[in-house]
């Protein structure tokens, strides 16, 4: 099971093995067509294919010049916001997830919590989820979290378990899940705009099923079709 253990731990985990296999990550060779700034950021980067992976934030690319052909209705994909918090375990415990609809404590949501010890021993607990997805703050750098939201999943978390009752908590945060309105994510070419690409829409699943996006949006900008998934499902102009 490939969940979420530690995204950075991944991440940086794939990084290096592009760095053993000598992949190019200097995107100053590039040549320059497209020149997109993301303006979170503030930084321009030439490049003459551009896939855009951003999440909950994706809608917001529609003002782009690149983005003109493509319709609202194509990306319809907004942030579901769900709650977390990193805490750790006066003792250890067993290396066990556990997605718990839960009863009898201040809980009374639908929504399942997730409880993921880590090899660190920390402990990652996630749930109260809005009920409905929303547009993300323009600034996805912006604090979302409900001070109320964390403690109560602080709170129920001390109620099922004396084991998980939590004293250290080192943060408690929130974060929008990219969900798509039929569940299905875009991992397409844009086809009215030559070298422009979207992956996002991935839900709840986006760590596990990243991995295989990126290898087929890869396989996509650089043989221009990918020969790993069939993507015909998940294409922009899709009519689901
Ligand atoms: C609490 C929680 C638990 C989860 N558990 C699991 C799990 O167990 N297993 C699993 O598979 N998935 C899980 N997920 C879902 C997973 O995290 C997402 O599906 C995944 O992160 C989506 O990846 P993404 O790259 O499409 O979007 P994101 O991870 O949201 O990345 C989008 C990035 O784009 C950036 N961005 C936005 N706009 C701009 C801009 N203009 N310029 C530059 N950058 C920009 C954002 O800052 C962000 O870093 C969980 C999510 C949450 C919130």
């Amino acid at each position: 099971m490939l969940s979420i253990i530690k995204p950075k731990t991944v991440a940086q985990a794939m990084m290096e093995l592009d760095d053993e296999r000598n992949v190019n990550n200097d995107v100053s060779r590039t040549t320059k067509p497209y020149v997109v700034v993301l303006d979170q950021v503030g930084l321009d980067i030439p490049a003459d294919k551009i896939a855009v992976a951003c999440g909950a934030w994706v809608t917001s690319c529609l003002r782009w010049e690149a983005f003109r052909e493509v319709s609202a209705s194509q990306i319809p994909i907004q942030g579901l916001r769900v709650h977390y918090l990193l805490a750790k375990p006066k003792v250890e415990i067993p290396a066990q997830a556990v997605f718990a609809e839960i009863n009898g404590t201040v809980y009374s949501g639908e929504d399942a919590i997730e409880i993921y010890p880590r090899p660190d021993g920390s402990v990652f607990v996630c749930g109260e989820a809005l009920d409905d997805p929303e547009m993300p703050p323009h600034n996805p750098f912006e604090p979302v979290y409900s001070k109320h939201a964390t403690s109560r999943l602080k709170q129920i978390v001390n109620d099922v378990s004396h084991a998980l009752s939590f004293d250290v908590i080192q943060y408690g945060l929130a974060c929008h899940l990219p969900v798509h309105a039929k569940g299905i994510p875009v991992i397409s070419k844009v086809p009215t705009t030559k070298g422009l690409y979207i992956a996002a829409g991935h839900g709840c699943w986006g760590i596990l099923n990243g991995p295989a996006t990126g290898l087929a949006v890869s396989e996509l900008l650089l043989d221009g079709k990918s020969t790993t998934l069939d993507l015909t499902n998940f294409r922009l102009d899709r009519w689901y």
